[in-house]
């Protein structure tokens, strides 16, 4: 009897749930081989910072785990990942190979390249839409262009799009012996350079994140996602990122659970599918500004001090400081916290967003082509905002929503011993109280960064 056998390119979907390349597969053979490739070309090129190249050995080992559960195993290769999945082809004898869409100029490359070497031998490529988004690029357009360039009227029409239903995880993945694979990496390995308090990740840590987050945090999820000292969001966006949680069953999830705090989790999961349509429809949104506002941004030369002492939490703004701490220290940042350093960045120091964005890229966890970017320029005006020059002022945004300093004395020792409001303002500390503070004074006085934004941008002081 012939044996016919599948593979399935895991890529940004490292989970057995809800995985639809993988149930086709099975469908379609009696074995597959689950196989993730180690893109040298994206190595080389600098993307897999640390922090997310330790989240992704961890994704790995957790997915094979759960594959070998399953009677299966995860084969990990490194190279061109078109040139390893058409050998593993050829070692396998497969007839088919089944994938999850990818929305980035890069993954539609690697999608063509990999298509054109199966046909030439034969072999048959699927590629499977909505697994590592909900709505893909390109389903939903307005009626005078390829993709919506403002969000409320994209999720109007995202909210009514009935979805795909949730892929059960198969029972058992018999994979054939004679291929092979690379060693898997230890998990929790020290790679150089990660956070001290990097998450972890993997499917079944996320599933279980889940399951506690949908127990104690989703109700109140509308109230209090804003309150940085709480730290009561989801925290999923690193899980989201490397597809060990699946964006459609979250959501049919949510709205099967309803209520305010549901519904609005689900609009937040709305905006990565709103920024991925924005990408796809414009890949040059990932470097060049999206609507330019003509900016000439302060040289890096001229601002560097400022752009230091943004990146290493020390510009005297104590929200600004305890943010940009947190991103070093955990990999990851608060909703609120990333609009006010953006804010501060790109506004009230007028540093170019894309030095913003490199340097979350290079600690955040879940960094993200599509949302860093794009959101970035949301931020800075260059985007999506249809309100491209509001400031965020970082004291007040404290006050809002750090009231009683919880987020800056957690992150911000040094000003531990000081109670709201005053610890949001430091430096209008009486003059002995100040000199007992370690603490510096602000880099840039905030009436006058925001003249010098609205000038910039041709608007009256
Ligand atoms: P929750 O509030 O629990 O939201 C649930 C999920 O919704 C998130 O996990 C995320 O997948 C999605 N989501 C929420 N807000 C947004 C948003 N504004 N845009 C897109 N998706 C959203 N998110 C990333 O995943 N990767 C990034 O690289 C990234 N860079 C950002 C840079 C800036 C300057 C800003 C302002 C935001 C950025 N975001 C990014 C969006 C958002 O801040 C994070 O997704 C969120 O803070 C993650 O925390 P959470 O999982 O607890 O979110």
């Amino acid at each position: 009897m012939t044996t016919h056998v599948s593979v399935v390119l895991f890529t940004a979907d490292l989970r057995v749930h809800d995985h639809p390349p993988l149930r086709a597969a099975l469908d379609a053979a009696d074995a597959v081989v689950p196989l993730f490739v180690r893109d040298r070309a994206v190595e080389a090129a600098g993307f897999t910072a640390p922090n997310r190249a330790a989240f992704l050995d961890d994704c790995l080992a957790d997915l094979d785990a759960a594959l070998r559960e399953r009677g299966g195993r995860l084969v990990v290769r490194s190279g061109d990942p078109v040139e390893e999945v058409c050998r593993v082809v050829t070692e396998a004898d497969a007839d088919e190979v089944h994938m999850s869409a990818g929305h980035s100029a890069f993954a539609a490359r690697r999608e063509e390249r990999l298509r054109a070497a199966l046909e030439a031998s034969g072999r048959r490529l699927f590629v499977h839409d909505a697994v590592t988004v909900a709505v893909p690029p390109g389903v939903l357009t307005p009626a005078s262009s390829d993709h919506f360039a403002v969000f409320t009227p994209y999720h109007r029409h995202w909210d009514r799009t009935p979805l795909r239903t949730v892929v059960g995880a198969p029972r058992r993945v018999p994979v054939p012996d004679e291929v092979t694979g690379e060693e898997l990496p230890v998990p929790g390995a020290t790679v150089e350079g990660t956070s001290p308090a990097l998450p972890r990740g993997g499917e079944s840590r996320a599933r279980a994140q889940v399951t506690a987050y949908w127990r104690d945090g989703l109700d109140a999820y509308d109230d209090t996602r804003d309150d940085l000292g709480g730290d009561t969001t989801s925290r999923f966006s690193a899980a989201l990122h490397f597809g060990t949680l699946s964006p459609v069953e979250l959501i049919h999830r949510a709205r099967r659970r309803g209520g305010t705090g549901a519904e609005a989790f689900v609009r937040q999961l709305a905006w990565r599918d709103f920024h991925r349509q924005v990408l796809a429809a414009r890949p040059d949104s990932a470097h060049a500004d999206y609507r330019t506002q003509h900016d000439r941004w302060r040289s890096p030369r001229a601002a560097g001090a400022d752009i230091d002492a943004w990146r290493e939490g020390r510009t005297g703004y104590p929200v600004i400081d305890a943010a940009m701490r947190q991103l070093r220290e955990e990999g990851w940042m608060h909703n609120r916290a990333r609009l006010l350093t953006a804010s501060f960045l790109a506004k009230s120091l007028y540093v170019d967003w894309r030095i913003g964005a490199a340097h979350f890229l290079h600690w955040l966890v879940d960094g993200d082509l599509a949302n860093n970017q794009l959101n970035w320029q949301w931020m800075a005006g260059t985007g999506t905002d249809t309100r491209p020059n509001r400031v965020l002022n970082p004291v007040t945004q404290g006050k809002k929503y750090d009231r009683d300093g919880t987020y800056i004395h957690r992150w911000v020792p040094e000003l531990r011993g000081i109670g709201a409001p005053s610890v949001h303002e430091p430096w209008k500390l009486p003059g002995p109280d100040r000199a007992a503070v370690d603490y510096p004074e602000p880099v840039v006085d905030l009436g006058e960064g925001l003249d010098r934004f609205r000038r910039a941008r041709g608007k009256q002081p």
